[in-house]
């Protein structure tokens, strides 16, 4: 199969999920237990699309010791297809005949601490605003996988209980940050350019490149950050994708939550610079 024909499936599951399924709420309760007494234990773990989030990328890089460049050469794609306003990332299965996740063993998954966010919510879904609802709160709901045994399973999970359980609450307060940009309204009428394009890519998932980029070019010289932020983000890979979120807010949609220091604002007037905000990131 190819993207775009990926992609179509993955529409046309969306559209049914919206029309069909049952919406469930925090107290709604379901039956289901994942465990290596389970006939079909590891079974889901190949040939599936497992798309990557931002926070799930810096989980699993760090997990493994890895850069996020290296990481995202060796463990991910990034299919693109012509109906796309934004680029994916989505986990590389393996090149065996069964096209096997890189992190399953016999025992189960071995990043499972750091497993992405969609292995963590199976067998639960989550639609949001922005993703076909219209004026309609978001929803949980039960994914339909008549091979899936764990649903005969005897033990009994609220929605809420469930999230707790698989550690899905941080997962899902960074991911909330995270649709701050990528279901921003700035895209209903707006394509990125491929600078653009790079800039949201690199912020978003290539977090180890995006502080060279505020570290090594002169960005610190035109922008007001101030020193704790400036040391939290030396160091701390969640303050600096929030920090990478912030800077999106300000370079792709033009939103105030970045200060220019007086000397940018002058240059700009002045119109000095190489870009639309008239400061020259090149490395120094
Ligand atoms: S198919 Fe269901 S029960 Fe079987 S391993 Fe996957 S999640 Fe667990
Ligand atoms: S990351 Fe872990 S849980 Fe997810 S598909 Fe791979 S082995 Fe399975």
């Amino acid at each position: 199969m190819n993207n775009e024909e990926k992609m179509a499936k993955i529409v046309a599951l969306k559209k049914e999920i919206l029309e069909n399924y049952k919406r469930l709420n925090l107290n709604d309760s379901f039956r289901f237990s994942c465990n290596k007494d389970v006939p079909c234990f590891n079974a889901c773990c190949k040939d599936i699309n497992i798309f990557l989030t931002p926070y799930d990328i810096l989980r699993m890089k760090k997990r493994l010791g890895l850069s996020s460049e290296e990481f995202l050469s060796k463990f991910t794609l990034t299919p693109f297809t012509k109906d796309m306003k934004l680029p994916v990332v989505v986990l590389k299965m393996g090149e065996d005949p069964s096209k096997k996740c890189s992190f399953v063993s016999e025992d189960g998954c071995t990043i499972y601490e750091d497993r992405p966010w969609p292995c963590r919510m199976y067998p639960l879904g989550f639609a949001s605003p922005g993703e076909g609802l219209e004026n309609e709160k978001e929803f949980y709901f039960l994914m339909d996988e008549p091979d899936c045994l764990g649903f005969k399973e005897n033990r009994e999970y609220t929605v809420e209980s469930w999230l707790s359980d698989q550690g899905l609450n941080e997962y899902n307060e960074m991911g909330e940050f995270f649709k701050e940009i990528s279901l921003h309204p700035y895209f209903e009428k707006n394509d990125l350019s491929p600078e653009k394009m790079e800039m949201y890519f690199t912020a978003c998932y290539n977090l180890d490149k995006f502080r060279r980029f505020i570290f090594a070019s002169n960005f610190l010289k035109y922008f007001d950050v101030d020193n704790e932020t400036i040391e939290k983000i030396k160091e701390d890979d969640i303050e600096l994708m929030k920090f990478a979120f912030r800077w999106l807010k300000f370079s792709l949609f033009g939103e105030n939550t970045m200060k220019m220091k007086d000397e940018a604002v002058r240059e700009r007037k002045e119109g000095i610079g190489k870009n639309k905000k008239g400061v020259d990131f090149q490395d120094e």
